[in-house]
């Protein structure tokens, strides 16, 4: 009997080694024609540093796949037809998406092949971590008790395929044309890089990670972010190996997983939170929206040093620390009183992880519009918050070259020495900022009642 040939169309899960979509595909010795589609809305949405390193990860997987790879690009309704009608597959196998854009795409996609969804770029899916009345969470506390549970009994072992042989797919689109990463890039982007990070990680700063996780100046996180975000490593998998190494550090660890898939989930059931904000009675909030002040913000000109190493961090490499990305956002929404959705598209040009789910969950909570958010009258203080998790004001002289004549945590507030000539003025009064947000949020609250 003739072999069944599968298409396993890779998107968010660009790696060999325990791929469930793929393992799927691959079941029963069928042929298996490995696709990836090159979709235009999506590209023209993405920054440089993300796209180039996307492509870079196709290049990767390309090679993994021997050149097998078929790389098309166009409408994936079309493309993903066009090839299984070419190679006479009868079904096609992805991991599934939750987000709106993935969604509809899938379901055009289903009209004119069969389309098999399974797994997700998620330790736990949206529709997996319900309340007992099957509806979804919105306070993380709970979510993550029931994540906890769920987690346990639902990961399996993810997707053995380590090696495979694929079936030659019809004529490729080139990817050779397509961006690539400065070199030397930050993020390498193929699947041995991010199992190297993973095992480093796992048998070093994941045993301090409780108590390095905050601070900025030390390499205690993990930095896989980008990796989750294409699938060069399943996360899984790397939720499964962080279990068993267990302590307090792997146990925060897993937390800040619990809280990507919290977004996911809020993201799936309230698909609305990628426009508006999560709680109306914030709809009302007066923004300034001085593209001035927005300007400096973008360039890291503030005049505030932590703000501004963070955001030029992100303009060199594409990535910036969580406990950054939080001050920044704050600074912007409240000290500048900049509408969150500015900043939150501007992260999403700028970040190689960018992630519509996570990165909305994060503007949200920090402005105060959110699900579990942070209490509208929270407004970070950017010099406490530098002095506390840049204590010696090493990140800060990283990136900020104009202050590298002050010593210590004096960097942190350079108004006060007279060696930091070069570095521009404050933009805003902090604690008069911080008043002026709390009065507009609150007003709003009062308009919506
Ligand atoms: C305003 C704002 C915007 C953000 N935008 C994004 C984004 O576009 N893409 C993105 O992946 N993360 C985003 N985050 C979450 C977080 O900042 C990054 O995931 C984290 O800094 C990545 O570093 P790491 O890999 O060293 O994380 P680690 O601390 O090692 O955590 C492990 C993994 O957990 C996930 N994670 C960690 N913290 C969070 C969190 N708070 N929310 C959701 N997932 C988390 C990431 O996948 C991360 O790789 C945002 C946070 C804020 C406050």
């Amino acid at each position: 009997m003739a072999r069944e040939t599968v298409i396993w169309w890779a998107r968010r899960d660009l790696r060999i080694r325990h791929n469930i979509a793929l393992t799927k595909a691959a079941h029963g010795g069928a042929r298996v024609v490995a696709v990836f589609i090159i979709d235009p809305p999506l590209v023209a949405d993405a920054g440089e540093k993300r796209l180039a390193f996307m492509f870079d990860a196709v290049r990767s997987l390309s090679e993994s796949t021997g050149g097998a790879l078929v790389v098309r690009e166009g409408d994936p309704a079309k493309e993903v037809a066009a090839v299984a009608r070419e190679v006479g597959a009868t079904r096609v196998v992805v991991q599934a998406d939750a987000s709106p854009y993935a969604k509809r795409r899938d379901e055009q996609v289903a009209r004119s092949v069969r389309l098999e969804a399974t797994g997700g770029p998620w330790v736990c899916g949206p529709d997996e971590v319900l309340k007992i009345d099957g509806t979804p969470y919105m306070m993380f506390t709970p979510y993550f008790r029931k994540w906890r549970q769920v987690a346990v009994g639902t990961i399996g072992e993810p997707g053995m395929v380590s090696s495979m042989t694929f079936a030659d797919g019809p004529g490729n689109a080139t990817i050779e044309n397509k961006p690539t990463q400065a070199i030397p890039a930050t993020f390498p982007a193929n699947e041995s890089e991010g199992r190297r990070r993973f095992d480093a990680f796992m048998t070093g700063n994941i045993a301090n990670y409780g108590t390095n996780r905050d601070r900025m100046d030390l390499d205690g996180t993990s930095a896989l972010s980008p990796y989750f975000r294409f699938g060069l490593l399943s996360v899984q998998r790397a939720a499964l190996e962080a279990m068993s190494v267990g302590g307090p550090g792997a146990e925060a660890w897993l937390t800040q997983l619990a809280w990507r898939d919290f977004y996911f989930s809020v993201l799936a059931h309230f698909p609305r939170v990628a426009f508006e904000n999560f709680r109306p009675e914030y709809d009302q909030v007066d923004w300034l929206d001085d593209t001035r002040l927005f300007d400096a913000w973008c360039q890291g000109r503030t005049g505030y040093p932590i703000v501004d190493a963070a955001m030029r961090q992100l303009s060199e490499t594409g990535w910036m620390h969580n406990r950054a990305r939080m001050i920044v956002a704050s600074f912007l929404s409240k000290d500048l009183l900049v509408d969150w959705r500015w900043g939150e598209r501007w992260f999403m040009r700028h970040l190689i992880d960018g992630d519509l789910a996570a990165n909305n969950g994060g503007w949200q909570w920090t402005a105060g519009t959110g699900t579990d958010a942070a209490p509208y009258f929270r407004v970070f203080n950017p010099v406490s918050q530098g002095l506390r998790f840049d204590p010696y004001g090493d990140y800060v002289r990283r990136w900020v070259p104009e202050l590298r004549g002050l010593a210590g945590p004096a960097v942190h507030e350079p108004w006060k020495h007279a060696q930091a000539m070069d570095y521009g003025e404050r933009i805003v009064e902090h604690d008069l900022a911080r008043m002026r947000a709390i009065d507009a949020f609150q007003s709003a609250r009062s308009l919506a009642r």
